[in-house]
């Protein structure tokens, strides 16, 4: 059993700050801790890679994005926001393909791998990942995750 909220903190706190009390990303994480059956060091990869797309793919003087925990009874959503650039939505279907880089990125670097890999880990998990996205406006990537291993997410 880990603490979701305790996994998320290190992680901000060690790899995203800006100064001791400041991080790149708002945080959103209520109250309690989250304490979910599951794989830390696989949860690390997941996140990092969703924070990372959210920071790289917001231009200059955008908001910060925001990560947030919304609990439910039986699972446990992780939501990266951003107001960035944003996906096309004619190429919704490709995301999560491997080397899938949208038209739209212009002259930032990517190889098109992570959410590929984070898609993967997110199933071995027990979970799903999706998202929304505008072009120019934004994105909502989620991870829904159970708190036990043997609760599927339809
Ligand atoms: P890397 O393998 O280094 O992560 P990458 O960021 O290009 O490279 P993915 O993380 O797999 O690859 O993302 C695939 C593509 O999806 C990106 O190239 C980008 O076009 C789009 N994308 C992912 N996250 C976002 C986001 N938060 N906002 C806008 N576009 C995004
Ligand atoms: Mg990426």
């Amino acid at each position: 059993e880990v603490d979701l909220k305790a996994i998320i903190i290190q992680l901000v706190y060690n790899q995203f700050a800006l100064s001791e009390n400041e991080t790149k990303i708002g945080l959103d994480l209520g109250e309690n801790p989250i304490l979910i059956h599951s794989d830390p060091n696989l949860l690390f990869h997941v996140i990092r890679n969703l924070i990372e797309n959210a920071l790289k793919y917001t231009p200059e003087g955008k908001p910060k994005p925001l990560l947030k925990i919304a609990p439910s009874k039986n699972y446990v959503q992780i939501m990266m926001v951003d107001h960035g650039i944003g996906i096309p939505k004619e190429e919704f279907k490709f995301v999560f393909d491997t080397f899938f880089r949208a038209s739209n990125v212009k002259n930032i670097k990517g190889t098109g791998l992570g959410l590929s890999i984070v898609h993967d880990l997110v199933k071995k998990l027990g979970g799903k990942l999706t998202f929304t996205s505008e072009e120019n406006k934004g994105s909502v990537f989620t991870v829904t995750l159970p708190y036990e291993r043997n609760y599927l997410i339809d």
